[in-house]
């Protein structure tokens, strides 16, 4: 059983039931609906047929509404294409175009208020470069050292410029709500740049849905949400590091160390980090990935990811379910190599882990867990938990024994959908002691097929409503 949840997006390739009932077949945890592409009724068609193979399996699968958020581009052009010549100066000029030669629209609104002499100016998938010379109260002179290509509504990028408005914009706030109302576990924020975009997220949230309220996925994309990363982390429920966007805001050689950084960030705060785009890329069409993607999700297992995304490869690829199946058996074949030798994986770090909330008592209790079960040899560690704090707790040392929660919550079974190695099993809310204990004894039975005399530790908050995470037992199977 692979620790490390896979997200696959759906799309055209995956939108039946038999699509979506061979995706989860095939190991996918999670699904992600793409708001960047369809409508309402494709979102809400595809959210019923999850539904439907939920029922069926009688399993949970979480779902991630991915909200488009506000996506720079360029506005309509006079000349379309326009092919700029070495060096060519142009001139930027806010709103949706199009304008007279050498003016350049760019739909941002208040960008000129933020860019400065010398800033950088990225066209399309970063193919075009433009250096700002100067900025006046109406345009923006620039110039393209190397020339290029543009076309109306490319996507534009300006790396390291603070940019003027929020991560909602009028789509997602429509999105959002419909998503809502739909009962989406997470809502991912794309073009985050500060704790602040969350912020206003959540209250929105609260204000239309109070007793519906997903997690909160900030997608990392912009160089500026790096800055601000401990904040972000901390507004957030989990994080994901979107290497599509990220790839061109950031120099291509720096996302390696930021993925990294990034995902030991998500994992000291005790919170999912997904590590998304390009997985298998070249599963769109090719029926094997290539050694490089094997290795680059290898890694990423590595590195302690809680989740793997897929994008193309099951939105609209030829293989999609052979893309999970590959990235669930890399996931298997990596994660044995993350315990040896090691208690704790990731070891070499783990006295960072200290100095946070999560080290107090809680933490202390959850490790002991970690380390009992090591010591006895239990073959299973359970947690009963109301609001997935203990599992959290315990999923951030990355246990070799396999995990298993057990909750009364429905929001909880959204939560563990991303977070590394917990199965999560439905029980009655407030169960007496003996009864969570007889209970976690026929749950590792069914899930994990162990047998008698096999121990298993069990740590909960007790009573499993609101307590801190107290309680540490051995239970025989
Ligand atoms: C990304 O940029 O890596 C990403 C996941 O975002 P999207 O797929 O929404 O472009």
């Amino acid at each position: 059983m692979a620790r490390t949840r896979i997200l696959a997006t759906l799309g055209p390739a995956t939108s039946t039931d038999a699509q979506v009932r061979a995706l989860v077949g095939a190991g996918a945890d999670a699904v992600r609906i793409n708001c960047s592409h369809g409508d309402d009724e494709q979102h809400r068609s595809l959210l019923a047929a999850v539904e439907r193979v939920a029922n069926e399996v009688d399993r949970h699968v979480t779902t991630v509404a991915d909200l488009q958020g506000p996506k720079h581009r360029l506005g309509a052009l006079e000349s379309d294409p326009r092919t700029l010549a070495l060096g060519e100066k142009l001139e930027l000029v806010e709103g949706p175009g199009p304008s007279p030669s050498p003016e350049v629209a760019v739909n941002v609104p208040g960008i000129l208020r933020a860019l400065r002499p010398g800033s950088t100016v990225l066209v399309g998938d970063a193919a075009v470069e433009l250096r700002i010379i100067s900025v006046e109260a109406s345009r923006a002179i620039a110039e393209a050292p190397r020339g290029g290509t543009i076309a109306s509504h490319h996507g534009i990028y300006f790396p390291g410029t603070p940019l003027p408005e929020t991560s909602l914009a009028p789509k997602d706030l429509h999105d959002l709500e419909v998503m809502v109302r739909e009962g989406v576990d997470w809502i991912a924020l794309s073009f985050v740049t500060t704790a602040q975009d969350l912020r206003r997220a959540r209250d929105r949230i609260h204000d239309l849905h109070p007793d519906q309220l997903p997690r909160l996925l900030a997608k990392i994309e912009r160089a500026e949400a790096i800055r601000h990363q401990v904040p972000i982390v901390e507004a957030a429920d989990g994080i994901m590091v979107a290497r599509g966007d990220l790839g061109i805001e950031l120099p291509l050689q720096d996302l390696p160390v930021v993925q990294k950084e990034l995902i030991f960030a998500a994992r000291r705060a005790a919170k999912p980090c997904v590590v998304a785009t390009q997985m298998l890329l070249s599963m769109v069409h090719a029926s094997r990935p290539t050694r490089a993607e094997v290795s680059d999700a290898a890694n990423a297992v590595l590195d302690g990811a809680d989740c793997l995304m897929l994008s193309e490869e099951t939105a609209i690829g030829e293989h999609p379910v052979e893309a999970v199946r590959y990235l669930r058996e890399i996931a298997e074949a990596t994660e044995p190599s993350l315990w040896t030798g090691n208690e704790f994986p990731l070891l070499g770090r783990e006295g960072d882990l200290s100095g946070n909330e999560l080290h107090g008592d809680e933490g202390a209790v959850a490790e002991a867990a970690v380390r009992l079960a090591a010591r006895i040899g239990a073959r299973a560690i359970v947690v009963p938990t109301h609001s997935g704090q203990t599992a959290r707790l315990v999923a951030r040392l990355r246990p070799k024994p396999p995990l298993l929660v057990l909750t009364s919550q429905p929001s909880t079974f959204g939560l563990t959908g991303l977070r590394w190695g917990a199965r999560t099993r439905s029980v009655p809310a407030r169960l007496a002691l003996d009864a969570l204990r007889e209970r976690a004894r026929t749950a590792v039975i069914e899930e994990f097929h162990l047998s008698r005399g096999d121990k298993v530790v069990l740590t909960a908050g007790y009573p499993v409503e609101g307590r801190p995470t107290n309680l540490l037992n051995v239970v025989e199977v």
